[in-house]
């Protein structure tokens, strides 16, 4: 857990501090600059998880906290980390500036890390990489010098430089100055990212669509006909006797075996492994299985009487209602199967 205390720096009204008028003719205000990087920091870290965050300027920008008020406040807090966005001055309507990013004028290597970190992050997503001497800087400042923790100051570009004025004053540098700095926040910080803390959600199991191909063998045109899947068409063709059946499912096992005219139940099949029936022996029964867990629906069509016997799903020599598709002594001239 990492406490950040964040602040814009000055307020809206703090004198002088605003974009050159012969650049910026609506004089921007620094605060104005300042705050739209710290709100979309502070917006862009409720995606994290692992840090709390102080602002320790007026949000409103109303009022100019002092500066001591704002260090006090942010040593009183017991902050790890005391970060301050400003923009600069001091190239009065020149060209060039860029990005610097301030410490005091002695500290630790933890400080040294922190402000290198935001100064190259920075860069990186702005690109607002100017032509100052010594861009990561150190100087008397006095947010830097009374924090009793690693403190950076950053200037976001110079708001009196014909070229860095008109890119400060962009909602897309703002976006990207805050992308930059809470990506080292989340990296030095230790930060997770909210979704990867919780675990995934276990994906729904969306009930698996199971179907039956079939194909009978006849014996007119004594041939196997087209396959089929599930109720798109029949298997046979209505007149001829079918002889041999083959199924295969999508998914899982189908077991099936047939009764042939005139003599009995033959061996059960299993997939296409084989098929079931003998070629030129018509059949009068059909039964059907699988161990998909579901529910298979199989109706034979009669030639000598023209029509479809009710669907069956059990699969029983004995149960004459449910257990098998036919009826003894009427040759099978058509099929149907489908999963449910
Ligand atoms: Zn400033």
């Amino acid at each position: 857990m990492i406490k950040i205390a964040i602040n814009a720096g000055h307020g809206l009204y703090t004198a002088g501090k605003r974009c050159l008028k012969s650049i910026d003719p609506g004089e921007t205000r620094e605060w104005v600059l300042n705050a739209r990087i710290v709100e979309k920091v502070t917006e862009k870290l409720k995606a994290y998880t692992g840090y709390e965050l102080l602002r320790i300027d007026d949000p409103t920008g109303k009022t100019d906290i002092a500066l001591k008020t704002r260090t006090d406040k942010a040593n009183k807090w017991g902050a790890d980390f005391y970060l301050a966005v400003h923009h600069n001055a001091g190239i009065n309507g020149g060209s060039g500036g860029g990005i610097v990013c301030y410490t005091y004028t002695k500290v630790d290597q933890t400080t040294k890390d922190w402000q290198k970190a935001v100064y190259n992050s920075l860069i990186k997503h702005t690109g607002l990489k100017g032509n100052r001497s010594q861009p990561l800087a150190s100087a008397d400042l006095h947010e830097c010098r009374e924090t009793n923790m690693p403190a950076v100051l950053i200037e976001n570009g110079f708001m009196d430089s014909t070229t860095d004025t008109p890119i400060i004053l962009t909602e897309d540098f703002a976006e990207k100055s805050a992308e930059a700095i809470v990506e080292v926040l989340v990296a030095r910080g230790g930060l997770k990212k909210k979704e990867d803390t919780k675990p995934a959600p276990a994906p729904k199991p969306m009930p698996e669509k199971i179907s039956v191909i079939y194909q009978v063998w006849e014996d007119v045109g004594n041939r196997w006909l087209p396959e089929v899947t599930d109720l798109t068409d029949y298997a046979g063709l209505y007149g001829k006797d079918v002889c041999c059946v083959y199924a295969r499912l999508t998914s899982g096992n189908i077991y099936y075996k047939v009764h042939y005219k005139g003599g009995k139940w033959l061996p059960e099949v299993k997939n296409r492994e084989d098929y079931a029936g003998l070629y030129n022996k018509p059949i009068d029964g059909l039964m059907m299985r699988t161990d998909t867990g579901k529910t298979i629906k199989y109706a034979v069509h009669l030639r000598s009487s023209n029509r479809w016997l009710p669907f069956v799903t059990g699969y029983n020599e004995n149960d004459f209602n449910n257990g098998y598709a036919g009826i003894p002594g009427q040759e099978i001239d058509g099929i149907k199967i489908y999963i449910e």
